[in-house]
């Protein structure tokens, strides 16, 4: 098992559709795992593979980290059956660091996806975990929450790396 880096806005990885999971094999399970360790070791609460590197159709997602019961689960190919009601609420990203939005989302949602041991699985969820979902959904669509932002927001938000990267780059 590895702890991969996570990549950052503005890579072009987290910008593409990621690709279908065509067959569960043991590199996807490898995947999960990494993807696991990865995201236990930043502190999140949900992973998309795309964050770190691997342009497929795989999220993890724990959203009760501190829970001696395990609440982690992968789900391969999700997808969104079904939705309800409405909710904003303040989100934050692995892939964003040191940003956090009001972002709209679904109060309710089933997501139907397959299990790493191949079988289908449905999730029903609300509160933080029909927003993890969500969120988590988004990745491998491409979808970041700067592009859930206003315009203006999300020009703040550039503006500050810019800022930053030129620091940086002062000798
Ligand atoms: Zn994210």
């Amino acid at each position: 098992m590895a702890v991969l880096e996570i990549l950052k806005y503005p890579h072009r990885i987290l910008k593409k559709r990621s690709e279908e999971v065509s067959q569960i094999d043991e590199e996807v399970r490898k995947l999960i795992h990494d993807m696991r360790e990865t995201m236990y070791g930043a502190g999140g609460v949900g992973l998309a593979a795309c964050q770190v590197g691997v342009s497929r159709r795989v999220i993890v997602l724990d959203v009760n980290p501190m829970d001696p019961q395990h609440t982690f689960f992968a789900l391969i190919n999700p997808e969104i059956i079904s939705e309800e009601g409405e909710i904003d609420h303040e989100e934050g990203c692995l892939s964003v660091p040191n940003y956090l939005e009001k972002v709209k989302r679904k109060e309710k949602v089933c997501v139907r996806g397959m299990s790493p041991e191949g079988t289908e699985m449905e999730v029903r969820g609300d509160g933080i975990l029909a927003i993890a979902l969500q969120h988590e959904i988004d990745h491998i669509n491409g979808i970041l929450i700067l592009d859930r932002v206003s315009r203006l927001k999300r020009e703040i938000y550039r503006n500050k790396l810019k800022k930053e990267k030129r620091k940086e780059e002062k000798p």
